[in-house]
């Protein structure tokens, strides 16, 4: 069963076994992909995007259908301001606790309220399971229809035991080229995100790289 929430930095192994999900992009190019999970909220998602406007940056937002259904205006901004979305269930669903078809329910749920208020048409359908956990027959079921997207560093911006420096760190010290980064626009994650954002972004951007939507 796949469950990726576990490592800072994730391991070999568990790509090797899930290799038809997306964990990095293979590149030598500066280049960060920033991804934003659980959002869009009032609370911290305007924030976000006040940030990574304000270095050029964009990203990509894997959104929760009753999250948008509730906060249409923010997500239409994340969609005019140049960035990415993906689906993250209708209402963060955690694929081991839920049998298949409840599960694959919640997903296209989620995807029809995405398709709903965008307003470009989907061009991939992109998908990250919540929690980084699904069964091996969600996998499969799920990969054939959308690209799984992981992550090779996890900020545990979420981790209400770690501290904010604890935050910025797990970012800094494994970011590289091709990265695929986990933080969140939920209250949990807040203050963590506010702290540890703008020096993600001015500590890589210094360095050369640039943070692009996957
Ligand atoms: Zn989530």
């Amino acid at each position: 069963m796949l469950d990726a929430l576990l490592f800072t930095k994730t391991p070999s192994l568990l790509t090797a076994v899930y290799r038809e999900c997306l964990w990095k992009v293979n590149t030598n190019e500066k280049i960060i992909y920033l991804t934003f999970d659980d959002g869009p909220i009032p609370e911290i998602t305007p924030f976000v995007l006040d940030e990574l406007k304000k270095w050029n940056a964009h990203a990509t937002f894997f959104c929760i259908g009753k999250n948008i259904e509730t906060n249409p205006e923010i997500f239409q901004r994340i969609e005019n301001e140049g960035h990415n979305i993906g689906n993250h269930t209708y209402d963060h669903l955690n694929g081991w606790n839920n049998k298949d078809e409840e599960y694959f329910e919640n997903v296209e749920k989620c995807q029809s309220v995405l398709t709903s208020n965008c307003q470009l048409p989907i061009v991939n359908f992109l998908f990250r399971p919540p929690y980084g956990k699904l069964k091996p027959s969600q996998y499969s079921n799920l990969k054939s229809r959308y690209k799984l997207v992981m992550w090779d560093v996890l900020s545990f911006d979420f981790d209400l035991k770690i501290s904010e420096e604890k935050v910025l760190k797990n970012v800094l010290e494994n970011a590289e080229a091709g990265s695929i980064v986990v933080m969140h626009d939920s209250l949990k994650a807040k203050t963590k995100v506010e702290f540890a954002l703008p020096k993600v972004l001015e500590h890589f951007t210094a360095k050369g790289f640039k943070f692009e939507k996957l």
